[in-house]
């Protein structure tokens, strides 16, 4: 639900912000809805240039307001001209494959241990909406909010540090169609978390902004047949296929991380920039990536120590 300028009247001083749900010009009433409201504590809404809308957003959990702010930035030169694709999903959370080869991997570890936590404990409170369950709903969202306010940080903080100028982002319609066909197998298999197709649109709206403050481009493509076909040899076979996490191609014999081989993909559907020369790249380069963990303790992403055997 968006309320443009006419639609609400924001006061800063009290942390209120009427809602208009209407107005009969004739009759001479309007109806509205007054909302308290918390902000992120370095975000002022009485220092910006001015509010342009005010979203409702339905979160699953509670309403959320979003305001859509007019704010003047810095924006700083591209780091570079090198791409990078960022395949979203739900075993990890995000994967990147870089136009030199490497890739990462952000497992989704954290948020489940978190969704578990929250979901038991809401679970023992006598009554769903209580002050305690609201209270917990509360958290539960705000550290979700913190984890994506991170890792969309972290990214772009990485993208500045490969001089990457383009991020290429799978749009995430096929997920939402499946939702909305009731085909949510997928997302069953991973039992409690319930993160549904707003968390990516929220954490892709995240990470278009950040990125465009270091002067990175995102750009949003369709994510068909990213899954399916072969980010080395290019071919979709029916004899490719996913075996426990990994892409394996019957074509080209490449084994592939099946999230960096979509990420790959992904990253392949912005045409190269010209100015570049693709970096060396051999087969088999997209089998190793490194993985970082949200640690709780420091609130950042760190790489997972390597295990040698
Ligand atoms: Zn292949």
């Amino acid at each position: 639900m968006t309320f443009k300028t006419a639609g609400f009247k924001l006061d800063t001083h009290y942390n209120r912000v009427r809602l208009s749900k209407g107005a009969n010009l004739k009759e001479y009433w309007s109806d509205f809805i007054l909302c308290e409201y918390q902000t992120r504590s370095d975000v002022d809404l009485s220092a910006v240039e001015s509010v342009q809308q005010v979203r409702a957003v339905w979160t699953g959990d509670e309403w959320e307001l979003h305001f859509v702010c007019k704010v003047e930035i810095e924006v700083s030169e591209a780091p570079g001209e090198k791409s990078v694709g960022v395949d979203l999903g739900i075993t990890n959370f995000a994967a990147l494959a870089y136009e030199d080869g490497h890739s990462e991997l952000y497992p989704l570890n954290c948020l489940k241990e978190d969704d578990y936590y929250f979901s038991k404990r809401i679970a023992e409170c006598d009554d769903s909406n209580s002050e305690q369950a609201t209270r917990l709903n509360q958290k539960k969202s705000a550290r979700r909010t913190h984890y994506f306010h991170t890792l969309s940080k972290h990214i772009v903080q990485r993208c500045v540090d490969e001089g990457v100028g383009t991020i290429v982002v799978g749009d995430l319609s096929g997920i939402r169609e499946n939702e909305e066909n009731g085909e949510s197998k997928d997302w069953e298999k991973h039992g409690n978390l319930d993160l549904h197709s707003w968390a990516f649109d929220r954490f892709t709206d995240l990470l278009t902004y950040k990125a465009e403050m270091e002067g990175i481009t995102v750009e949003e493509v369709s994510e068909e047949d990213t899954s399916k076909s072969c980010s080395f040899c290019g071919r979709t076979s029916d004899t490719n296929r996913v075996e426990r996490g990994l892409y394996v191609c019957d074509t080209c014999g490449t084994v592939a991380n099946a999230d960096v081989n979509g990420a790959e993909n992904i990253r392949q559907k912005v045409p190269p920039n010209l100015a570049s020369d693709g970096g060396d790249r051999s087969n088999g380069w997209l089998a190793q990536p490194s993985t970082f963990l949200f640690n709780k303790e420091t609130g950042a992403f760190a790489p997972q120590e390597q295990v040698t055997s």
